[in-house]
C-alpha cells in the first residue's frame, strides 16, 4: 500500500532532470548503493528453496563449519500418526554439537532413517513434560546404549510449581520405567559404560531468560511459556552470530517477543483453525475456541506475533498437516504477516548461513539398519554372556540336540 509520502516521493522522481543536480537526489543514490550493505542479514534474506535433485537432503552429510542445520524430525501434537510425529527438532552445528528440543512419540524412528547415530542424541531438551513432546524418551533412552551411546544422557528442562512437577522428577519416574529394560541389557546386549547415566539439569522455568546451556561458543537460554499449567518454557540457541528460537506449546506472550529478537529462525506454535478443530473432533465452536485459546496460539494471533518478530524465516508448527489445516492457518497468518514463511512438516531441514537459510527435505529409509558412528574405535567389553538364573537356564531345551546340525543350536 503506497501512503500520501509514498506517492509525493514517486511524483517528485518523476518531475524534472533538474532532480540531477539536487542533493536529496544524490543522497538518495547514495542511499539506495549503501542501504543494502547496512540492512540486516535479516532484511536481506529470503528462504532459499531448490529445485530438483538439489531440494533433498541424504543421510550423511557433512554440515559446513560456519552453518547450523535444523531437522524437523517431529511436527505435530497429541495423535499419533504414521505420517507425522509429535514435536521434535534437532539442531546440528558446524562444530559438530548436536542437540534435541523434545522427544515426541514416533520421532526416533525419523531420526533412525536419517541415519542419526544414537551417539549424536545426548543432549536433550524439554520444553514442557506433555508426553506429545516427551513420548519417545523411554525408547531412546532404553536402546541408546545397545547402539552407540555409550556416554551419559543430558536431559534440560524446566522446574515445576512443587518437586513433583519438575524435570527431575520426571526422569526418576523414567528409571523406575525402564528399570527392568536396563536391568536386562547391562552387561549383556549393552557393553560396560555410562550409556545408561542420566545428567538432570533441571532451571527455574520462571527465569527470563535464563541460561541453560552455555559451552563451546554454544549459549542456550529458555524462558517461560504461557501454557496449561506453569512450568512450561521456550528456548533460544545461538552460535556463530546465528540463532534459532523454539517453544511449543504457548499462548503469544512478551517472553517469546523478547526473545526472539533478530532470530534467524523462529519457531512458533499454532493452533489449529477453530471451525475445523470443531468440526473434527465434534465440539462447539465456542469449546473448540475455548480450548485452543487457552493454551495455544491462533493462527491471526501468531501472524501478528510474527509482523511484529519479522524474523529472518518464520516457522509455524505443532499442526496436523492435512487438506483442511494447512489453508486456514496460513489465512489465518497471512492476514498481518507478509514475510518468510514455513508450516512445519516432518523431515523439513533449514541450512541457516549469514548469507541465506536454505529449505529442503531429508530422504531416508523407512526400514534402516540402525547406525553407529564410524569414528568410534576402541573395542566394547561386555561383563557377561548370561543373565539368567540356573532355574530358568534349565528350562531351555536343544531341538537339535540329537542331530549333527551345528548350525541349529
Ligand atoms: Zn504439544
Ligand atoms: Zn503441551
Amino acid at each position: 500500500m503506497i501512503n500520501k509520502d509514498d506517492k509525493i516521493r514517486c511524483n517528485s522522481k518523476a518531475t524534472s532532470r533538474r532532480n540531477f543536480y539536487n542533493i536529496s537526489f544524490w543522497i538518495g543514490l547514495l542511499l539506495m548503493v549503501a542501504l543494502p550493505l547496512v540492512l540486516s542479514a535479516q532484511q536481506q534474506d529470503a528462504l532459499y528453496i531448490p529445485s530438483g535433485s538439489n531440494a533433498f537432503m541424504y543421510p550423511g552429510e557433512p554440515i559446513p563449519e560456519n552453518e547450523m542445520r535444523v531437522t524437523i524430525f517431529g511436527s505435530g501434537y497429541g495423535y499419533v500418526r504414521g505420517d507425522q510425529a509429535d514435536q521434535s527438532i534437532y539442531v546440528e552445528l558446524g562444530n559438530g554439537d548436536t542437540f534435541m528440543f523434545d522427544l515426541g512419540e514416533g520421532s526416533e524412528a525419523n531420526y533412525m532413517a536419517m541415519q542419526v547415530p544414537y551417539s549424536k542424541l545426548t543432549n536433550l531438551f524439554i520444553t514442557h513434560l506433555h508426553m506429545d513432546h516427551l513420548g519417545a524418551l523411554p525408547h531412546l533412552y532404553a536402546f541408546g546404549p545397545s547402539a552407540d551411546r555409550w556416554t551419559p544422557m543430558n536431559i534440560y528442562g524446566p522446574s515445576g510449581d512443587t518437586p513433583e512437577l519438575g524435570t527431575k522428577y520426571m526422569v526418576d519416574g523414567l528409571k523406575r520405567f525402564c528399570n527392568w529394560h536396563v536391568t536386562s541389557f547391562n552387561g549383556i546386549a549393552v557393553p560396560e559404560s555410562d550409556g545408561y547415566e542420566i545428567n538432570v539439569h533441571e532451571f527455574d522455568y520462571k527465569l527470563n531468560p535464563g541460561i541453560a546451556y552455555e559451552k563451546n561458543g554454544v549459549v542456550i537460554k529458555h524462558f517461560p511459556v504461557a501454557h496449561s499449567i506453569d512450568g512450561g518454557v521456550g528456548y533460544r540457541l545461538e552460535w556463530n552470530g546465528l540463532s534459532v528460537v523454539i517453544a511449543s506449546d504457548t499462548r503469544p506472550t512478551k517472553f517469546y517477543y523478547e526473545n526472539s529478537q533478530n532470530a534467524d529462525l523462529v519457531m512458533h506454535e499454532v493452533g489449529p483453525d477453530p471451525g475445523v478443530f470443531a468440526e473434527t473432533m465434534g465440539v462447539s465452536i465456542e469449546r473448540a475456541n475455548s480450548m485452543i485459546a487457552s493454551s495455544h496460539t491462533l493462527p491471526v494471533a501468531l501472524g501478528k506475533l510474527f509482523s511484529l518478530i519479522k524474523p529472518r524465516l518464520a516457522v509455524a508448527t505443532h499442526i496436523l498437516v492435512n487438506a483442511n489445516t494447512v489453508l486456514p492457518t496460513v489465512d489465518g497468518i497471512r492476514k498481518y504477516y507478509d514475510g518468510p514463511l514455513v508450516i512445519a512438516q516432518d523431515f523439513m531441514v533449514f541450512n541457516i548461513s549469514k548469507e541465506n537459510i536454505t529449505q529442503r527435505i531429508g530422504v531416508g529409509s523407512g526400514s534402516p539398519w540402525v547406525h553407529t558412528d564410524a569414528t568410534r574405535t576402541d573395542e566394547p567389553k561386555y561383563k557377561k554372556d548370561n543373565l539368567n538364573s540356573d532355574y530358568i537356564l534349565n528350562s531351555v531345551i536343544l531341538p537339535c540336540e540329537e542331530t549333527d546340525d551345528k548350525d541349529c543350536y
